[in-house]
This record gives C-alpha cells, structure tokens and sequence, in this order.
C-alpha cells in the first residue's frame, strides 16, 4: 500500500536505523541519546483535492521532520508513484546524518507526493505542486527559518520555482522568502552549479578516494582513475552529471548506463552526453547505435567493471543478488541501493562501499550556499571579483618588472582573473567533500572496531549530533 507506514525488518527506515544502531553500538552511546537521536520529530501527511480535467482528484504527500537539532530542517521533495510514508520517514533519517557529517549546520527533513509526474501536463503539475505547497506552508512544514525542501526524484527547478512563489504569495511580508526553498532557477534566487551539484559532489567523493592509496588498495584497485571501467545506474540528474563529469574530465569509461527500461553497453567506452541526448529524444535509449541495448536492467547491476554507481533508487542491491555483484569499488549516488544485509554480503566479497550519506552530500552542501545567498540577499563574489582582478593585474605587473620578461596573454589572464560565483560554488563543494572524506578516512583506520566508510560516517554525524545534544540539553 502506498500510503501506509511498512513496518517491517527490509523496510528502507528499519535499514537505516540497523546501520545507525550499528554506530551507536561502537560509540557506547546512552539509550536515551541514541533513542532521542533516532527517532523522527514528526511526521505530517496531507490529502488534498485538485480538479484535473474536470474531475476532482485526490493526492496524499509527505513532509517528515527527522531532526531539527539545527535550523532549518533540510531535504528534498520527491514526486513519485511509489513513494509512502516509510521512504520519507528513511530520506529524513538520512539528511540529518548527511547534514552532520559533511558540517552543513540543518536538521534533516524530506517530503514526498505520491505522483506520477508522467500522467500530467505542466499546468497540471503545476497547480498539483502549488495545492501540495500550500499545505505544506499552512501546516508549518514549509518557512525560510524552520524546513526548506529542495529537489530530489522527479522535481527539480521548475517546481522550485513554484514552491517559491506559493510561499510569496501566501507571505509577502517575509523579506527572506526566497530562502523557503533550493534548488530554484537562476533567475528566481537560485545559485549557479546546484543543478548539477550532486554529481558533481559524487565525482570529488571518487576523486578523493584515489588520492588514498590505502583506501584503493583495499578496494584492490590500481591508482588514478583515468581508463577505470564505471557502471552507472539510473540517468537522471545525479547519475547523468556524475557520468558526464567523470567521463569528460577524468577520463573514465564507462561501460554501461542502467534505466528503468533496460540497459546500454559498450566495452569501449559509451559517450554520455549522446546517450543522454538519445534518451531525451526518443524516451529510452533501446536504440541508440553507439552501444548495445539489453531488458535485463536488473541483471545489469552484476556486470563486471571498477565502479558501479547507482544513482536511481533505494534497495537495489539486497541479498538476493549482493553475492553476485562483480564491481571493486561502488559509489551509492542514489540514498539506500544497498541494504543492510546486502551491505555485509559485499564487504565481505571484498568490495568497498562509498555510503550515500557521504557520496550524495553535495546537493545539500550547494543548497546551503543558496540558502546563505538568499539570505545575504547577494550573488557570492559580486563585491570582490573586480577587486580581486585589479589586485591581479597589480601582481602580474610586478612580476614582469621583477623579471624583466613579459607574461603571455593566457598567464596574465589566468593570475588576474576573479573568481565567479560558480567557481567559489564548485570550491566550496570540492572542500566539502575532501574534508568528509578525510575525516571519515581518518576515523576508519583510527578504530579497530570500524570497519567500513559506512560505520565510520555514522560514528561521525552522530558523535557530531549527540555533542549538540549535550551541549544544549533536552528541551
Ligand atoms: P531523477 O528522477 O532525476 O533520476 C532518476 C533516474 O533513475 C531516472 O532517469 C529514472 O528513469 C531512473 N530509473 C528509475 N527506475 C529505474 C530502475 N529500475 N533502474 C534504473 N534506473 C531507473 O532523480 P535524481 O534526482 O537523479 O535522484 C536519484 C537518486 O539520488 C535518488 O536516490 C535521490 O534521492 C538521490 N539524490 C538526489 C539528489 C538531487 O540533488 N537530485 C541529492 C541527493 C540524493
């Protein structure tokens, strides 16, 4: 049923919690801490009626509040036909931790419509998304300073951009309106590089790891990226800029792109940006001619290669086909594709498991940066770029004085240059992943009782959580 709370031991929410508990259980945390860091705040659901075509519809949506240890609670909204209570309840679970671990300063929150975006117009989601909103706003699930959604699964800037614009109308008094929500477009508050961010965040994640010699090794994979062999699931958002990124700038292959439909392969090497294109075009990629095309998506998931990167769904890998997965090292893009006992089928094959609360962590990390322009009311670098470049053109003329030889065009420009608001966007975010990365690698080989990236980015957001909780009480 989709609109029930499943309650059983493979449910996404029991995973998560057996993975947190797991943590608990190393840092000898007090029941009532653990309990009070476990347990999801509150849990709003709406059914609301919209005349579609004449006919009067009624949808059922989500807004789950894990935490709100810090302010605003954050996570995305996800339009989909499968969505229920208990996938909220995980997503929000997990956006506290991911908050935590890579120091954005919010609680974790998540919501959900259970939608079929492909069975309406744009109007209709459009009214769809505004009803949805309206809810949200009225009930205080939905406010700039308390629970700021952003996209996820089937939303992205368009209904942003409605969200954000409910919100004004319903409350044109509050000046910082434009922060109720990330992820928006450009032009209506939103910060350049947050389309993108989680694959990008995905591809300095994999980046990092490389530079870990004794993290590659247990992985039992040789250095440097360039030629590795990348499976990728699910060509969306994440999984197509993760893809595209990975295989235009460091020079992966990769072998195979996984959908819903099926899955397209080619030894040499697939290019992105054409199976992207072909999919867009034609609604599947069966027939694009640089690759061959198989149904059996599922099987997929178990071909050979270096990288396997799932970026559609949770619960892909369970135990039911974990001790067949032939990848060395695999990348969750996606929140939950392993569960919890397919995670300890894995590791125990050898395979390295980057966790999703650490890998995905850069849509969040950029909405925080859009959160904080909202707030400033101000494009980052758009008071010091030109400062910088006169500053630039200082020390450019300097060298060439203390040398005597004159820079070429391309070095001056490349010394005077200021920084844009995308690239102190992207710097922000590859900082962000380093520093996780290294904490987290840091914590694993500092106690025996760790064994994995998963428990050791566990230990470390709720060690993070728990000091909040002891420093400030219960109230
Ligand atoms: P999306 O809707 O843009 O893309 C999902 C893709 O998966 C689609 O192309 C869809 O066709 C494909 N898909 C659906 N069923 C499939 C199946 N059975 N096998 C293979 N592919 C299938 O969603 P997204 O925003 O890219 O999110 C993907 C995952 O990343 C989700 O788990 C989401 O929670 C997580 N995530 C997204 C963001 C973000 O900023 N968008 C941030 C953090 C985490």
């Amino acid at each position: 049923m989709a609109n029930k709370k499943q309650s059983s031991a493979s449910s996404f929410s029991s995973n998560v919690d057996r993975m947190v508990d797991h943590a608990f259980s190393i840092l000898n945390l007090d029941a009532g801490t653990a309990q009070a860091i476990k347990a999801c705040d509150s849990v709003l659901q709406v059914k609301f009626p919209v005349k579609i075509r004449g006919e009067i519809q009624t949808f059922t949506g989500w807004r789950a509040v894990h935490s709100t240890h810090r302010l605003p609670a954050k996570g995305g909204i996800r339009f989909a036909a499968y969505s229920d209570q208990d996938e909220v309840e995980a997503l929000a679970a997990l956006m506290t931790y991911k908050c935590a671990l890579v120091d954005v300063p919010f609680g974790g929150s998540k919501g959900a419509l259970h939608i079929d975006p492909s069975q309406y117009s744009r109007d209709e989601m459009q009214l769809i998304t505004r009803r949805y909103t309206l809810e949200l706003v009225r009930k205080g699930f939905l406010n700039p300073a308390t629970n700021v959604p952003a996209p996820d699964v089937g939303t992205g800037q368009r209904e942003m951009a409605w969200i954000a614009d409910t919100y004004k109308h319903l409350n044109p008094e509050d000046i910082n309106y434009q922060a109720c929500v990330t992820g928006k477009p450009v032009q209506q508050g939103g910060i350049r590089g947050r389309v993108e961010a989680t694959g990008r965040g995905v591809q300095y994640a994999i980046r990092e790891f490389f530079r870990h010699p004794r993290d590659l090794t247990a992985a039992n994979l040789s250095a440097g990226l360039a030629g590795k062999r990348v499976i990728v699931q699910g060509l969306g958002n994440v999984g197509y800029h993760a893809a595209k990124f990975l295989q235009e700038e460091d020079d992966v292959k990769i072998t195979a792109i996984i959908e819903y439909d099926g899955v397209i392969s080619n030894e040499n090497g697939l290019n992105v940006e054409e199976v992207y294109r072909f999919k867009i075009e034609h609604g599947s990629f069966k027939e694009f001619p640089g690759g061959t095309f198989s149904p059996d998506n599922k099987g997929a998931l178990e071909m050979e290669c270096d990288i396997l990167i799932p970026a559609a769904l949770e619960r892909q890998i369970s135990k039911e086909n974990a001790s067949r997965i032939q990848a060395k090292l695999i990348v969750e893009a996606a929140n939950g594709p392993i569960t919890f006992d397919a995670d300890k089928i894995l590791r125990d094959k050898g395979i390295v498991i980057m966790p999703d609360v650490y890998v995905n962590a850069g849509g969040v990390t950029v909405s925080y940066f859009e959160w904080i322009r909202n707030l400033s009311h101000i494009r980052f670098g758009r008071m010091e770029r030109r400062y910088d470049e006169l500053r630039g053109n200082e020390y450019a003329t300097l060298l060439e004085e203390a040398t005597g030889s004159k820079l070429s065009a391309s070095t001056r420009s490349m010394i005077v240059r200021g920084a844009s608001e995308l690239d102190l966007v992207r710097s922000g975010l590859d900082d962000t992943m380093r520093n996780a990365y290294q904490e987290m690698h840091e914590t694993l080989h500092s106690n025996d009782k760790i064994a994995d990236l998963r428990t050791a980015a566990f230990v470390i957001a709720i060690r993070k959580i728990s000091r909040s909780y002891l420093d400030v009480g219960i109230y």
